[in-house]
């Protein structure tokens, strides 16, 4: 079965909301210029206090997709009380949001998440009725010590605990090798792939061979347009997570344009 494509930017902590809103203005025009069933599925994700900055655009061709969706960066799986600093789900479906990122490794690292938060969060998102996109990735010691698909695989079981294989099927994962975020060297596309098929094979154990059908797969770590084009003509590469190349309209905007040509 054919998957769409998702390109999502994660802007992270970066821009004011006068800079987010000019990037933003930025990627709708270009994805103004096409149908939704032209684009892939084209994700943003900027810091809550943006959000008002920037909103899903509808297609208008009738045929029911979005031109461009909105990502929490996080959320919480409480619907409300007392969490100071926290967000809900309910309160990203109220700014715009159709998807979260949850379990990046900047989360895991600095802020402690652990695994059972993230599958915590992944079920509060999916009974929300948005998306999770559920990072995972190895540390370079743990790639040299040969315990990367291990890791892995415990990661991904871990966040799909409990979650039905319906859920699961709409879910997102997105592979992040930590040791290739913002260090320019992306992973090898072959080996990426390789990563992103065992983890379709443990989707597949845990909910079934549907939803590893079905179930988009990300790749992220340095992506840029130089790099997309190799990554998205594999198998099982269903899109791209980006972080630094998200900043600019030019360079999403060419990774957008390059995924139309290799993948949509
Ligand atoms: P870079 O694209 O800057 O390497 O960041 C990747 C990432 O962490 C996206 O979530």
């Amino acid at each position: 079965m054919s998957r769409k494509p998702i390109i999502a930017g994660n802007w992270k902590m970066n821009l004011l909301q006068s800079e987010a809103k000019s990037l933003y203005e930025g990627i709708k025009s270009f994805v103004s210029n096409y149908n939704a069933s032209q684009l892939p599925t084209v994700v943003i994700a900027p810091v809550f206090t943006s959000l008002s900055q920037v909103s899903p655009i509808a297609c208008d061709c009738g045929c029911k997709g979005y031109k461009l969706s909105i990502a929490g960066q996080n959320c919480h799986w409480e619907s409300s009380g007392a969490y100071t600093g926290e967000i809900s789900v309910e309160m990203l479906a109220d700014a715009g949001c159709s998807y979260v990122i949850i379990g990046h490794s900047e989360r895991r690292q600095y802020f402690s998440e652990s695994d059972e938060m993230i599958n915590k969060k992944a079920k509060a998102i999916l009974a929300g009725g948005l998306i999770p996109i559920i990072c995972c990735g190895e540390s370079l010691e743990q790639r040299e010590s040969g315990i990367t698909d291990s890791w892995i695989a415990s990661q991904i079981r871990a966040a799909l605990d409990g979650i039905s294989s319906e859920d699961v099927a709409k879910s997102v994962i997105a592979y992040e090798p930590i040791w290739a975020i913002g260090t320019g060297k992306s992973c090898d596309a072959e080996e990426a792939n390789r990563v992103i098929k065992m983890i379709r094979s443990v989707v597949s154990e845990v909910a079934g061979s549907s939803a590893a059908e079905s179930i988009r797969i990300l790749y992220g770590g340095s992506v840029k347009p130089s790099t997309i084009e190799e990554q998205m003509a594999k198998s099982d590469i269903d899109g791209a997570l980006i972080g630094g190349a998200s900043l600019s309209a030019e360079s999403f905007n060419d990774i957008i344009e390059k995924t139309m040509k290799v993948a949509v």
